[in-house]
C-alpha cells in the first residue's frame, strides 16, 4: 500500500530508533529479562504512546493505521518493545479514551499521550483466558467504593515504573462484568513478579492480586455491565495491531535471514545460490507481504468505521503463522548461529510463539471466522 508523506515520515522516524536506540542494546536487556524502560520513554517522545490518543489531550489523534506502521517497525527490530506499546495504546489508553468520563480522560491521558505512563489491560485469569466472559475477580459498591477480590495473571505492563494504571475486569454482578481502574499503590493492589518467560523476555508480564482492594466508585470506565461488550470492541483493535506487530517480526526474520544468506558462504558460495535457500527466501517474503496486506486492510477499515472484526481475525490468524513460519525458516537459514541467543533470529524464534496465544487465541480466531460464515 502506498503511504502518504505524514505515514511515511513517520515510519521513517520509528524505523530509525528501532535500529539506531533499541537494536544495538535489546539483546543484553533481553537475556537479563530486564524492562528497558528508557527505550520505551523515548518512543514516547517520538510520539508512538499518543498516536492514536485525542488531540486535545497531547496525543496526535490518529489511527490505528498509523499505530500500525509504528508496531511493524519496532518489531522488525525487536517484539518485547513493540507488544510493551501494543498493551499499552490499544486496550489500556484506548479503553480511557473511548469509554472514560471527560474527568477520567482529563486526569490519565495527558500523561499516557506524552509517552510518559502505560496501562496494563487485566483479563486473564488463572481460571482462564479464552472464556473471557467468565470472571471470578468480584468487585461490589461499598460506601462509595469499589471493593475488589480476586487474582489475574500474565498481564503486561502491570508492574513497570511507568506504569499509571491497571484496567481490571471484574464481575459486579450476576453475569455482569465491568472495567474499573486502579492506581499502582492502592491499598489491596499487589502486584506479583515477573515471570520467567520463554520470549518477549524485555516486556514486563506479572500476576496481579486483588484483596479487599479499595477504588473510588468513580473509577468505571465506561457503563457498568458492559465491560464483556467494551473489552471485545478493544479486542478488535489489538487483533490489528498485534498483526501489525507480528508483521514486523515476519519482516524482521527475513532482513536477517537474507542478508545471512548473501554473506554465509558453504561450498565456496554464498548459500543464498542454492535454490532451496532462495525458495525459503521468497516464502518468506511472501508470508511478511500478505500478513502486511491483511493488517493494512482490517486497519483502514477500522478507520473507516466498517465493521471489521472478521478482517481483525483473518489479519491476526494470518500474521501470527507467518511470523511463526518465518522465525522458523530464518533460524534454519542461520545454522547453528540461529540456535544462539546472540542473534537476533534466535530471540525471534522465542518471541514469535505466543503471537499464536495473546489477545485470544488462534482457535479463537477461526472460531470467529467461522462464525463469520454462518458457521
Ligand atoms: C506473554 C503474555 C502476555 C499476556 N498479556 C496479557 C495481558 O496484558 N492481559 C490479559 O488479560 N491477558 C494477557 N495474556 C493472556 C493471554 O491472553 C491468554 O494466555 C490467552 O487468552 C489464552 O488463555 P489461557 O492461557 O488461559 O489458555 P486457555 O483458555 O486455558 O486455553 C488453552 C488452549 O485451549 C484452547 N481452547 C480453549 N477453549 C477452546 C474452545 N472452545 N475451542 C477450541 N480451543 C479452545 C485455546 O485456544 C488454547 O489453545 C498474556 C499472555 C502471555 C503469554
Amino acid at each position: 500500500m502506498k503511504l502518504d508523506l505524514e505515514q511515511t515520515e513517520f515510519a521513517a522516524a520509528v524505523r530509525a530508533y528501532a535500529q539506531e536506540q533499541v537494536r544495538p542494546v535489546i539483546g543484553d536487556f533481553y537475556e537479563r529479562g530486564e524492562f528497558p524502560i528508557e527505550l520505551v520513554r523515548g518512543l514516547g517522545k517520538l510520539g508512538v504512546l499518543g498516536v492514536t490518543l485525542p488531540e486535545e489531550h497531547g496525543g496526535a489523534g490518529m489511527g490505528l493505521f498509523m499505530l500500525g506502521l509504528a508496531l511493524e517497525e519496532i518489531a522488525r527490530v525487536d517484539a518485547s518493545v513493540a507488544v510493551t506499546v501494543e498493551a499499552s495504546v490499544t486496550l489500556g489508553a484506548e479503553a480511557i479514551a473511548k469509554y472514560g468520563t471527560a474527568e477520567q480522560q482529563a486526569k490519565w491521558l495527558p500523561n499516557l499521550a506524552a509517552g510518559q505512563g502505560l496501562v496494563a489491560f487485566a483479563l486473564t485469569e488463572p481460571g482462564g483466558g479464552t472464556d473471557a466472559g467468565h470472571t471470578d475477580t468480584k468487585a461490589r459498591l461499598e460506601d462509595g467504593e469499589w471493593v475488589i477480590d480476586g487474582a489475574k495473571c500474565f498481564i503486561t505492563n502491570a508492574g513497570t515504573a511507568m506504569t499509571d494504571l491497571i484496567i481490571t475486569t471484574a464481575q459486579t454482578g450476576p453475569g455482569e462484568v465491568t472495567c474499573i481502574a486502579v492506581e499502582p499503590g492502592t491499598p489491596g493492589l499487589q502486584i506479583g513478579p515477573e515471570y520467567s518467560k520463554v520470549g518477549w523476555r524485555a516486556s514486563d508480564t506479572r500476576p496481579v492480586y486483588f484483596d479487599d482492594c479499595r477504588v473510588p466508585e468513580a473509577n468505571i470506565i465506561g457503563q457498568r455491565g458492559r465491560g464483556f461488550v467494551q473489552f471485545l470492541e478493544l479486542l478488535d483493535s489489538g487483533r490489528v495491531a498485534i498483526a501489525a506487530l507480528a508483521t514486523g517480526s515476519a519482516q524482521g526474520c527475513l532482513d536477517e535471514a537474507l542478508a545471512h544468506a548473501k554473506d554465509r558462504e558453504a561450498f565456496g558460495r554464498p548459500i543464498a545460490e542454492n535454490q532451496s535457500i532462495a525458495f525459503m527466501l521468497a516464502d518468506m517474503k511472501l508470508r511478511a507481504h500478505t500478513s502486511r496486506l491483511a493488517w493494512q486492510d482490517a486497519a483502514l477499515k477500522a478507520e473507516a468505521g466498517e465493521p471489521f472484526g472478521t478482517d481483525a481475525a483473518l489479519a491476526k490468524l494470518h500474521a501470527s503463522m507467518a511470523a511463526v513460519d518465518n522465525a522458523r525458516e530464518a533460524t534454519q537459514i542461520f545454522g547453528g548461529y540461529g540456535f544462539m541467543n546472540e542473534t537476533p533470529v534466535a530471540r525471534a524464534w522465542r518471541d514469535c510463539k505466543v503471537l499464536e496465544i495473546g489477545e485470544g487465541t488462534n482457535e479463537v480466531q477461526r472460531m470467529l471466522i467461522a462464525r463469520s460464515m454462518g458457521l
